[in-house]
């Protein structure tokens, strides 16, 4: 029996890198976990391994984090399938990054809509009733961009400042409810992240950063569950993970 043996985790952007490494890490502990993502196919691949693996519920919800009803009903089904939720992963996230004179200014729009109204919809729908049932616990994924700004990362950085914002405030206003918050801030790890980049400028910079130390999904996995496995009376409010340089 894991550690995390009857608790639930939903894991949103589990379709790949981080989401996908913290379901595996949280099946390993013991937690049923609820795959969310808009790829159904990946998260069934997912699940399909998960429980080929290890001995724990698991569930597909597809979910577009930008729509509230789909993060209702993710809720919901969790409820009904696995009785309550206990850590909510609020990991699904864009990384469009652009110059503010290329004014992409859609991009803008889906990162403002996915990483910032994607994790107020998470805390929508999942908050009411951890209050109610005295326990829970929020990750919620920010970046080192939401730490400090970088040539190109404005408006993603002004998404992940705003997710450590939300992250702080919840620890202020949670605090006494047994409700837990971590923000987790990432350095640069090896995922899919970039390759929706645009901005042809962008891209001619991440070129010459080829060769790079990255970090591997599963470096941020392994905090998120040292967080959530601390005892009931410690909260683990920020855990930032930079790769080291060569
Ligand atoms: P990936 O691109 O591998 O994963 C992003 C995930 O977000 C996918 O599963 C994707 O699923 C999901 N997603 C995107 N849009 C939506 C949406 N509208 N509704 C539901 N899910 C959505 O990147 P990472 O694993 O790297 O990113 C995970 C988080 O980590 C993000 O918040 C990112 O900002 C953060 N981060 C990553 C860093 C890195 O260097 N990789 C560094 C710092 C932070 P689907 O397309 O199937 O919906």
């Amino acid at each position: 029996m894991g550690q995390l043996s009857g608790k639930t985790a939903i894991i949103t952007g589990a379709s790949s890198g981080i989401g996908a490494a913290t379901a595996r890490s949280l099946a390993n502990e013991g937690a049923n976990v609820v795959l969310a993502a808009r790829r159904e196919e990946r998260l069934n691949d997912l699940a399909e391994e998960l429980t080929n693996e290890y001995e724990v519920g698991v569930k597909v919800v597809e979910t577009d984090v930008t729509k509230k009803d789909d993060v209702e009903r993710l809720v919901e089904v969790t409820k009904e399938t696995f009785g309550g939720v206990d850590f909510f992963v609020n990991n699904a996230g864009v990384m469009l990054l652009s110059f503010l004179k290329n004014d992409k200014v859609h991009e803008w729009e889906q990162m403002v809509d996915v990483n910032i109204k994607g994790v107020l919809y998470g805390i929508h729908a999942a908050l009411p009733s951890m209050i109610e049932q005295g326990s829970g616990h929020f990750i919620n994924v920010s970046s080192v961009a939401g730490h400090e700004v970088f040539p190109s990362s404005t408006v993603y950085s002004a998404t992940k400042y705003a997710v450590k914002a939300l992250s702080y405030g919840m620890e202020k206003e949670l605090s006494g409810t047994g409700v837990r918050v971590t923000n987790i801030s990432p350095g640069a790890v090896s995922t899919e992240l970039p390759e929706h980049i645009t901005d042809e400028e962008v891209l001619a910079m991440f070129k010459d950063r080829e060769g790079r130390i990255t970090l591997e999904s599963e470096d941020i996995a392994h905090s998120v569950v040292y967080a959530v496995t601390q005892p009931s009376y410690v909260n683990v409010n920020e855990v930032i993970v930079r790769p080291m340089k060569k």
